[in-house]
């Protein structure tokens, strides 16, 4: 295991502005913009973001297979900008399996030990530590061809990690699984990194993937670090409207809202709607009357209270998930989104009132977007 640090990484490719055929074309001059973090040795990091925001790009330079624009990669202390993909010690399983389809799962999985001329008794214990953890051990003697996404995934993270590098690269490992698949190779990841010890990266899209899998999220947007934090400090305490649209589902309430005094302090208003939901004791002090917010508020953080001295707002969509119940309302022209456990039954047009969790409310800048506090 290794420990990585990126500092102040720039990445422009050489065609960047310019449309090429295909999809890949950069809108913004530079794919990733001073990225620095840095991964301890032995920690399960997850780099989230939407499509296009760098996450590909990052993990192809930390493995040497893009060149760095700016900045620098250590992998422990040593500066390895110019060190070829081979003499990292990187493992690498990208979301196209890249198997060799004439050889053998064994094969496959043997075959970088093989060119390195590791004697074969030591390539089947290499192996066969790792073949259980992936559950490949009943596909040696099948060819590529022959298996499903979920096993040639198996396959490629088994390839990988065979060779116990310092560190595991995971780009979007899971992306072309079903369901049911997906949960699975999520768990079994997961327990293979605590039997390893290796320092492992995991690119997604998916933020119950990363959610789920790393101790600590970098959020990426249009190739810049927006946040780094556990999961639970980027879903209690996220930095920034994005990181907060970004992480939960169903996705936090982030709604327009104008600031107003009222006898006992400050209120949120709403256009077109006469909910006011009084701003939280610890946040009267950060807020002025006639001031535009944007107010953020989690599906479950909003209750629905028999107290008739909130404002009633209709239901327009109630639906039942049998373990959750999603009720959705209009707020002005807006939709509000409650989720909740308890056992409450509507249709459209009833009338509820409804509470927000006032320790659990977010303010936002209405211009920049980042959190007030
Ligand atoms: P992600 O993995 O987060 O979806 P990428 O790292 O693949 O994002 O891409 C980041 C940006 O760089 C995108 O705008 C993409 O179009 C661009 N890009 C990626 N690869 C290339 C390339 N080989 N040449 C030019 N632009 C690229
Ligand atoms: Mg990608």
């Amino acid at each position: 295991m290794s420990q990585l640090t990126l500092k102040n990484i720039y990445k422009r490719y050489d065609n960047a502005g310019k449309k090429l055929f295909g999809k890949k074309h950069v809108e913004n001059d530079f794919a990733v913009k001073d990225l620095s973090f840095e991964c301890p040795n032995n920690s399960f990091i997850g780099i989230l973001g939407p499509s296009g925001c760098g996450k590909s790009t990052t993990l192809r330079m930390i493995a040497g297979l893009e060149k760095i624009t700016g900045g620098d990669i250590f992998i422990d202390d040593v500066r390895v900008n110019d060190l070829l993909p081979k003499d990292r010690n990187i493992g690498m399983a990208f979301e196209d399996y890249a198997l060799y389809p004439p050889l053998s799962v064994y094969d496959n999985i043997a075959f970088n030990l093989k060119a390195k001329k590791t004697p074969p008794e030591k390539i089947a214990a290499a192996i066969g530590r790792i073949a259980p953890l992936l559950k490949v051990d009943e596909l040696f003697a099948m060819k590529p061809s022959a298996l499903s996404g979920g096993q040639k995934q198996r396959v490629n993270i088994a390839r990988a990690i065979v060779r116990q590098p310092g560190i595991l690269l995971l780009d979007e490992p899971l992306s072309h699984l079903d369901g049911k698949m997906r949960q699975t190779l999520r768990q079994e990841i997961k327990r293979m990194h605590h039997e390893i010890q290796c320092t492992t990266i995991i690119v997604t899209h998916d933020q119950i993937e990363a959610m789920s899998l790393a101790d600590v999220i970098i959020i990426m947007k249009d190739g810049e670090l927006q946040q780094m934090g556990t999961p639970l400090e980027v879903y209690d305490n996220p930095v920034n409207e994005f990181v907060a649209g970004f992480i939960g589902e169903p996705p936090m309430n982030l709604l327009q809202s104008l600031i107003v005094k009222r006898d006992g302090g400050f209120f949120f208003s709403f256009e077109e709607s006469d909910l006011l939901i009084k701003v939280p004791g610890h946040s009267q002090d950060l807020v002025a009357d006639g001031e535009n917010v944007t107010l953020g508020i989690r599906p479950v953080d909003v209750l629905i209270t028999d107290s008739d001295t909130s404002t009633p707002v209709p239901v327009s969509v109630y639906e039942n998930f049998g373990d959750e119940r999603r009720i959705s309302m209009k707020v002005g022209q807006k939709h509000l989104n409650i989720t909740t456990t308890e056992n409450v039954f509507y249709k459209h047009g009833d009338i509820i009132h409804l509470d927000f969790n006032s320790e659990k409310t977010h303010l936002f800048n209405h211009e920049t977007g980042r959190v007030i506090r």
